[in-house]
């Protein structure tokens, strides 16, 4: 394993949220994303970059080692097959819930209710766990057209505000998970680079419990 620390992260509001964090255990990117078309930024710190990909790809390359760390939103884990990552620490940021949602007036459900989502790992567990028989349809976007138009009878989504729902007429009904940022680790990592992982976990840990 190379002295290099990598860090995956996603843009937007994960990144957005993470970086002030970051800033503080002293891990500043030498580029703004949202500017750069660099898929790999180079920090302050000469032995740390930031691998900066899909949201859903962040536990991929952490399993791999591709990167020895990670920022992923619990939803994403949730979703993840596969259990070979620590998630040591809860960041705390982009704070949001996983909810049930339908219409405010739906139509009576005659048959197995259909549940519209891009999570179809996480509602098939939240329904097989109630016992509850769905029939689930895999969307990968605007979820909230699924009941409007006729499509399903609920969805699973994210829902911070509420704002989106409400203006498409649906209401939450069940509350599925909280969710917020997750810094993962790679298991090997961990071992074989611990001196220079512990610290940096051990200080953002600091750096959450004094901003919460
Ligand atoms: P809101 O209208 O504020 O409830 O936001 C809901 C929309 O924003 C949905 O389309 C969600 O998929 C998305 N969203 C809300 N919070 C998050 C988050 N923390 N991470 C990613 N997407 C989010």
């Amino acid at each position: 394993m190379s002295d290099i620390l990598t860090i995956a992260v996603s843009k937007g509001r994960i990144f957005e949220d993470a970086m002030p964090l970051l800033k503080q255990v002293g891990i500043v990117p030498n580029e703004d994303p949202e500017k750069s078309r660099k898929l790999v930024l180079e920090t302050n710190q000469p032995d740390v970059r930031l691998l900066i990909i899909r949201a859903t790809d962040v536990p991929t390359y952490v399993e791999r080692g591709a990167a020895e760390l990670g920022i992923a939103g619990k939803d994403v884990l949730m979703e993840y097959i596969g259990d070979d990552i620590y998630e040591p620490l809860d960041l705390g940021t982009a704070k949001c819930r996983m909810m049930l949602a339908g219409l405010k007036k739906p139509k009576p459900i005659t048959d197995r209710p259909r549940v519209a989502t891009k999570y179809t790992n996480i509602t098939k567990n939240y329904f097989s766990a109630k016992g509850q028989q769905v029939e689930i349809i895999k969307l990968y976007g605007s979820m909230e057209l699924g009941p409007v138009l006729g499509l399903s009878d609920w969805i699973v989504d994210l829902v911070d505000t509420g704002n989106t729902l409400k203006a498409n007429g649906l209401i939450t009904l069940e509350h599925i998970a909280d969710i917020s940022s997750r810094m993962i680790v790679n298991k090997a990592a961990m071992k074989m680079k611990s001196a220079r992982i512990k610290p940096i976990l051990e200080h953002l840990e600091e750096v959450v419990s004094r901003n919460s």
